[in-house]
Formats: C-alpha cells, structure tokens, sequence
C-alpha cells in the first residue's frame, strides 16, 4: 500500500433525496465522521455530521439544500471544521455505493467515462436507485477529479451464482434480451457477514458454507458456499424473497395480473402496492420489529399474524437454502431485526433441531454489537449474530483497489 497516497477513505451512499457519508482511516479501520443529508431539494433539508475523531458534538442544521453537489458541498464544509476536509491529501479516495452493477461489474471498481456509462445502462432495471448513485458519482467527481472514486456494487457478490439459480424458467431470448435474471441485492452486506461469520467460527472462509439473513427494512437471504455466493433470494429488482418492512417479497406473479385485469389497478398502483404498501407494513400497518413485539405483547392479532408470516418465509428460505448447500456451518443473522429481535432468530429456527439448528434461550436474549454464537455449544449447526457493517466493508474494497493501482 502506498504511503502517499492517504490513508482516509470516504464512503458516499447516494439516495434519491439522501447523502450518507462515513469518513473512515484506514489504517486501523476506524471511523472519523459520520452524517447524512436527508430531504435534498426540499426546504426542510437536514444535515446530521457526528465528528467522531475528536468526539465533538453532532451538529444539526435544517434550511433549503438544493441538490446532491450542495449536499457534498455541506458535508465538505462540516469535515473541514474537524480538520477532515476533502482537499486533504491524507484522502485516498471515495468509495460509492452503487446498487445494480448488472453482470457486468463482478468487483469493485474504478469510476471513469466508461463505468458511468454502464452504470446509467443499468438504469431501467434500477430505475430508482442507479440514477441517484450515479448523482453521487458525478458530484464527487466534479469536487475532486484529480481523486480515484470506486464504485462498490450491491450486485457484486452474487455474480458467482451458477445459472441455474440466476435464471428464470423463462424463454432465454425474452430474458437476455431484457436483461432479466436474478441480481440479487445487499451483496456487500452478505460478503462482509459471511466472512466475518467464518472468523467468528475460527476457521478460513473457503473452509465453511454459510446462510446469512439480512434482515433490516429491506431483507433477503444468501446460500455461501466456501465464500461465494451460490443463490440469493432478491432478483431482478429487491422485490422477491422475504417478507420485508414495506415490500411483499415472493408472491404468485399471476397476482398482478389479477389485480391489474379484475382490481383495475395500473401497474404503478401495483409496483407501489407490492414495493411501498405490503410485507409488514401491509399485513399490519407497522413495519418496525420493536412496535409489532409491543403490540403481540398487548395481545394484538394482525401484528401476531404478520410475524408469523415474516417467520414462515423465513423459515422456508433457510430449508430451502440448507439443501442447496448440502450441509450447513452457520446461519448468521444481520442488520437490524437478525441482530436486534431475538424473537425472530427464536422463532426462525424453532423445530429445526432435525437440521441441527436451535438457540439457547440465553445466549440469543443477550444484546450486543460484537459478532456472536447464540447456539448451544453442542449444536451441529452455530446460529450466529454478526452485526453487518456495509460502510466498513466499501471502505477496505476501494482501499485495497486503489492500493492495487498505485
Ligand atoms: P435498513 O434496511 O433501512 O438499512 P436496518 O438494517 O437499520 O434498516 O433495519 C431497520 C429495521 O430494524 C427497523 O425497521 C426495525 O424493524 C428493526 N429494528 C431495529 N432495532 C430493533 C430492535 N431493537 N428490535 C427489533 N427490531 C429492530
């Protein structure tokens, strides 16, 4: 690694109206600031800047932010007052994150004409999140062109699914004429887990096959074997798979049909209804873990149903995914329902002792941030918790690549 080149690393995770950014060194992997820019191009924009190197204040401002190049431009501002800013020679980069990287981005890789280009052909089967990735790239770019800025793909991981579980069993012409195929999403998420899983278990990520659950607001399930991703169960866009926050995950597609031909739907009204109106929140009106525990607690039966629902998808996918790996060294729940609601962990794997897989009542009520084993020591199968960190892992991809080219 180059030691003129800088050491810090900025990540940018570019939303439609939203700026995130962590400013990370990478020498010992730690976090310099953090923040977010929310509401971009509305008045009540705000900007939320933690200086976690000097253990300052956060600092909140609200007021108009016009567009992404205003946001970064603010973001710049607020790491300048730390002492952070973006014309400092220890930044050795900027890494993005970018959702649909297609079959074409395998790795991580660096910005030029060409990617941006590819990138922006990706937009129709990411049309919601490529164009706002692509803002990002291109403000960062025009604010410091002289910088390498990489772009890490949400896609990348799974590209090593074999074609029998990316495809659809639909006419290949029709699809790849389409680009129509399984992609899969939260790929750096799952590559970060699972191998942070096989550490936990002390052995080489080569060495185990592991099931990871991401289970945040958007959910999905990944089948690793030896550290490649061999199926996920997102698809062409994050609509399939589980049941998740706002979205109804796998349904029979003839339901669509149906409610376009005998519902009178448009198939906008569809694609918000499935994307924005269902899953959890459709079932029973809340879409976050913590409220619809209180309300089972309060004995509420639409909240008891719509986990039950969650639970059973989840529980088909980790059978399903424990018989397309043969055999099985951990299922490793993340983000913030796997690594906070024991419930679900509980529940997920209840009945599975056949398949070796249970929890120890303790251990998984225990709450915590550090990656950890919540099944019994005798446990053919570890069920672990290992809190996903998608920042951390932008950051050493485009560290080790920039590193690479110099
Ligand atoms: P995103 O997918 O938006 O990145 P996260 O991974 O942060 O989301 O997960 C957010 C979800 O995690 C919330 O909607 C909520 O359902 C769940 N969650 C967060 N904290 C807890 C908790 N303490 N107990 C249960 N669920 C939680």
């Amino acid at each position: 690694m180059t030691g003129t080149r800088g050491t810090r690393v900025l990540v940018l995770n570019s939303g439609s109206s939203s700026l995130k950014y962590q400013l990370l060194d990478m020498r010992d992997s730690s976090r310099l600031a953090a923040g977010l820019v929310e509401r971009i191009g509305e008045q009540t924009s705000r900007l939320k800047h933690t200086p976690l190197a000097s253990g300052g204040d956060v600092r909140e401002a609200e007021g108009p932010i016009a567009d992404h190049d205003a946001a970064l431009k603010a973001v710049a501002q607020e790491l300048s007052r730390d002492g952070l800013g973006l014309d400092s020679p220890d930044l050795a980069a900027i890494g993005h994150r970018v959702v649909h990287g297609g079959m074409f981005f395998t790795e991580p890789t660096v910005v030029d004409d060409a990617v941006i280009a590819e990138i922006e052909r990706l937009i129709p089967v990411a049309p919601l999140h490529n164009p706002a990735n692509l803002t990002g790239i291109r403000t960062a770019r025009a604010l410091r062109p002289d910088l390498p800025q990489v772009a890490v793909f949400d896609t990348a991981f799974h590209t090593t699914m074999p074609e029998s579980a990316a495809r659809y069993a639909i006419d290949p012409r029709i699809a790849d004429r389409h680009r129509i195929r399984r992609y899969g999403f939260h790929g750096t998420s799952h590559a970060y887990v699972s191998r942070a899983t096989a550490e936990l278990l002390g052995r080489a990520p080569e060495d185990v096959n592991v099931i990871v659950l991401h289970l945040g607001n958007g959910a999905s399930a990944s089948a690793v074997r030896g550290g490649r991703c061999v199926d996920t169960s997102m698809g062409l866009t994050p609509l399939e798979g589980l049941v998740m926050g706002t979205r109804s995950g796998d349904l029979d597609p003839a339901v669509i049909f149906h409610l376009a031909r005998v519902g009178g739907m448009s198939m906008d009204e569809i694609d918000t209804l499935l994307n924005k109106r269902s899953g959890l929140f459709g079932l029973c009106g809340d879409n976050d873990m913590r409220e619809i525990r209180r309300r089972i607690d309060g004995g509420d039966e639409a909240a008891s149903l719509a986990f039950d629902i969650y639970v059973h998808r989840l529980k088909k996918y980790i059978g399903a995914y424990y018989a397309v790996l043969g055999t099985v060294d951990a299922v490793a729940f993340t983000a913030g329902v796997g690594e906070n609601a024991a419930p679900v962990r509980e529940a997920a794997v209840a009945g599975l002792e056949g398949l070796g897989l249970a929890v120890d009542p303790e251990r998984n009520a225990v709450r915590s941030d550090r990656p950890r084993i919540v099944s019994p020591d005798a446990a053919r199968v570890a069920v672990a918790v290992v809190p996903t960190d998608e920042e951390l892992e932008i950051a050493t991809q485009t560290y080790a690549l920039v590193g690479k080219n110099t």
